[in-house]
């Protein structure tokens, strides 16, 4: 079977950047799976493993503009200390959730400076050359429910547990498959 929309694929990946350093991988005997088709994954690399079957290797240089996008600078944000209350000791490279008009954002911390603390709310990712070494382990017809929700149902079920609107994350009242990115509420 080739990879096309409404199949759900299976890929071992390593992703580093271009000074070759490993950003990201799958684990040994634990490849990442994802619908195709439905904006899952970044669309420089979707569009690289269309067309592709069990057992081929794909390595792709993807730009910014089809990975996380180019970093947007009113994403930066200097904010005073006194706004982290509860924590001693602010170090660069944490990560907090602020919330704004947008709704909750994921910042790291960039920079330190006596009072004045710098938070970037852009991908960790954005701006940057992503180097995809991809090996295609499984590819298989996407259920009817999967196509519906937009994401796979892996270990029985929405989110991994019963049904659709039972899990967890979604007493927030967002229906199944309605969250951007195509989530349930829960985080994938
Ligand atoms: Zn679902």
């Amino acid at each position: 079977m080739q990879i096309a929309d409404g199949t759900v694929v299976s890929m071992d990946y390593a992703l580093k950047d271009d000074e070759g350093t490993l950003l990201d991988q799958s684990q040994p005997g634990q490849p990442l799976a994802y619908l195709h088709g439905h904006k899952n994954i970044i669309p420089g690399l979707e569009a690289a493993l269309e067309g592709k079957s069990v057992g081929d290797s794909v390595e792709v240089r993807v730009a910014p503009e089809d990975g996380y996008g180019q970093p947007n600078p009113a994403l930066e944000q200097v904010v005073p200390r006194d706004r982290f209350q509860g924590i001693d000791q602010l170090e660069v490279g944490m990560q907090f959730q602020a919330n704004t008009d947008q709704g909750p954002v994921s910042v790291r911390v960039v920079k330190v400076e006596d009072d004045d603390v710098t938070v970037d709310g852009n991908h960790p990712l954005a701006g940057k050359h992503l180097n995809f070494d991809v090996t295609v382990q499984d590819v298989r017809s996407a259920t009817e429910e999967e196509i519906a929700h937009g994401h796979i149902h892996q270990g029985g079920g929405c989110c991994g547990g019963g049904g659709c609107g039972e899990g967890e994350g979604n007493t927030d009242g967002e229906g199944c498959g309605e969250g951007e990115g195509g989530g349930c509420g829960c985080s994938h």
